[in-house]
């Protein structure tokens, strides 16, 4: 069944309360049996580490509807060895998975109508998050954790085309430190991320480009999303940094420049004063998938990639690959990589 009387096309990207969420309690060294639960609400202590000390990770993934009506994931196994990644880093408990998984795939069943129709371009957005629940108001890892599972329809991100953005090329904010939590997907590095993006915004553009936190001339984020460029060489660019957060995005992306588009991929340095090799240029990520990349901002100057209004060809092919893929009607680029739940 399919929601009726929801407009996919224009659903934007919003909370909307929907009948089930999943929550798994840790207490006492070990998980409780998690399920599906109505409450949208969570009582935590005040004291809770989550709230004081940002004790705290997230994943963001999607479920897309086939044309034959099935309902899948796109490499649910990353966004779980991820959290792990995220939640070793800040003394959390690891979640195996199976266990994972099976969040997600109880959220996306229960939550099935929700699960925009093929061709509308809506999918359904689930956010995993893993938090210290306290009490402990002293420094240090909290005694209990919540992992929670919700999930909302949101459409799709470019409504009418993919369309490229301006961003400013930041001087006066690193998102992260060198050796810091950049790799990691936890909410400090978006606290400290608000007030550039309002600044950028008030400006005109679309967010701020990061640069490397220790020398600042090499790009590493667009906002919250990845780089990656294309060169007049065929090749495939895209950061290398020990303080970018490894998009899932980008990795597949990445496959797919090479396997299917025969491109050379590269991580590798990206100068922001040696971009003249660049033909198009993107930002990647699971909620927009790409957006292109019109021009950077660099101080007083302007650089203009593949054009101000239209998407470059290359990014474009790599755009309908991927999602392509994500709604089922390509062949993955490995089997594993798309997980139907139903
Ligand atoms: C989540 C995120 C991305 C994108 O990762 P995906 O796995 O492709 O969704 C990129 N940069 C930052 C900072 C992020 O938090």
């Amino acid at each position: 069944m399919i929601m009726e009387n929801l407009d996919w096309k224009n659903l934007g990207f919003a909370y909307r309360e929907l009948p089930y969420r999943y929550e798994a309690v840790y207490k006492d060294g070990a998980w409780s049996k998690g399920g599906l639960v109505t409450e949208s609400t969570v009582t935590i202590s005040e004291a809770s580490s989550a709230l004081h000390y940002g004790q705290q990770c997230f994943e963001g993934m999607k479920a897309y509807r086939t044309k034959d009506d099935h309902i899948q994931l796109f490499r649910p196994d990353m966004n779980a060895k991820r959290l792990n990644l995220s939640s070793g880093r800040l003394l959390m408990p690891a979640i195996d998975e199976e266990m994972f998984i099976d969040a997600v795939k109880q959220v996306v069943l229960a939550n099935e109508a929700y699960v925009g129709p093929y061709g509308s371009g809506a999918t359904l957005y689930i956010r995993p998050f893993l938090f210290g629940c306290g009490p402990n108001i002293g420094i240090g890892p909290s005694p209990e954790y919540i992992f929670r599972v919700f999930a909302m329809p949101v459409g799709a991100y470019y409504a009418k085309g993919l369309a490229p953005s301006n961003y400013l090329v930041t001087y006066d904010y690193d998102r992260v430190a060198g050796l810091g939590t950049g790799k990691f997907k936890v909410g400090g590095n978006y606290a400290s991320s608000l007030l550039p993006l309002k600044e950028a915004k008030e400006k005109g553009f679309a967010d701020v480009v990061y640069l490397d936190p220790t020398t600042h001339t090499k790009i590493e984020e667009v906002g919250a999303a990845n780089f990656f460029a294309i060169t007049k060489n065929n090749e495939f660019i895209t950061p290398e940094s020990p303080s970018i957060l490894d998009s899932i995005t980008r990795k597949s992306l990445m496959a797919i420049a090479e396997q299917r588009l025969g491109l050379k991929v590269l991580e590798t340095d990206i100068y922001i004063d040696h971009l003249d090799d660049i033909v198009e240029a993107g930002a990647c990520g699971t909620a927009a998938v790409i957006s292109p990349i019109g021009a950077l901002q660099i101080k007083d100057k302007e650089h203009i990639f593949y054009s101000k209004e239209e998407v470059g060809p290359i990014t474009k092919k790599l755009y309908d690959e991927l999602v392509g893929i994500q709604f089922g009607d390509v062949q993955p680029i490995e089997e594993n990589w798309i997980v139907q739940v139903k």
